[in-house]
């Protein structure tokens, strides 16, 4: 097994614990929260992007065309957070949820040491004291594990580069960190 896989894996082990755990668990299909207020443009490891493309890949033309559509425009937005240009907005879906990203599968079930959780409204009910039974994952050893998976770039970069896309993508400028 590939070394992505292999923390998809890991990953999903953790996440069904929790959710075996906590059967009123806030994270479904709708609850589009964590997609809608990226603090920054995703940044995508090598293996990431691979397994993404194939994603983007099997999407109707008019859909790529439109997602390539909004990266674009987020390559020259400044202001933040951002809506993820693969959320099917009206629908509150991703698009690409085979092939999303690691840091998807980890937002609400892991923990960093510096910035604690990253989705506001499980923070509310652990501040609640709803959640301590929880054991979350250490995200810290997700980004040690993703440093593994080859270099890392902002989307907007990878989609410049990408010849399955007609549009063309501006290079940001600015920096970005990560989801
Ligand atoms: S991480 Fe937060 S916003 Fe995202 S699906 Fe889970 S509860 Fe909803
Ligand atoms: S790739 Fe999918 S799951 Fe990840 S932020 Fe975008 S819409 Fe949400």
């Amino acid at each position: 097994m590939n070394k992505l896989y292999k923390l998809h894996e890991d990953v999903e082990t953790r996440v069904n614990a929790i959710r075996d755990s906590q059967s009123d668990w806030l994270c479904r299909q709708g609850c589009d929260g964590c997609c809608r207020r990226l603090a920054e443009v995703p940044k995508i490891t090598a293996k990431e992007w691979d397994l993404l493309q194939e994603g983007l890949s099997a999407l109707p033309p008019e859909q790529l065309m439109e997602i390539s559509q909004k990266v674009a425009e987020l390559a020259v937005q400044v202001s933040r957070p951002i809506v993820c240009p693969m959320l099917d907005r009206a629908n509150g879906a991703c698009l690409v949820y085979a092939q999303r990203l690691v840091a998807c599968r980890t937002f609400g079930f892991y923990v960093q040491r510096e910035l604690g959780l990253y989705c506001k409204d499980i923070e509310t009910r652990v501040t609640d004291g709803a959640l301590a039974e929880v054991v979350w994952g250490n995200h810290d050893i997700i980004d040690r594990r993703l440093r593994d998976l080859g270099e890392s770039r902002d989307l907007t970069e990878w989609f410049a580069g990408w010849k399955g896309t007609l549009i063309e993508i501006p290079v940001s400028t600015y920096q970005s960190g990560s989801l």
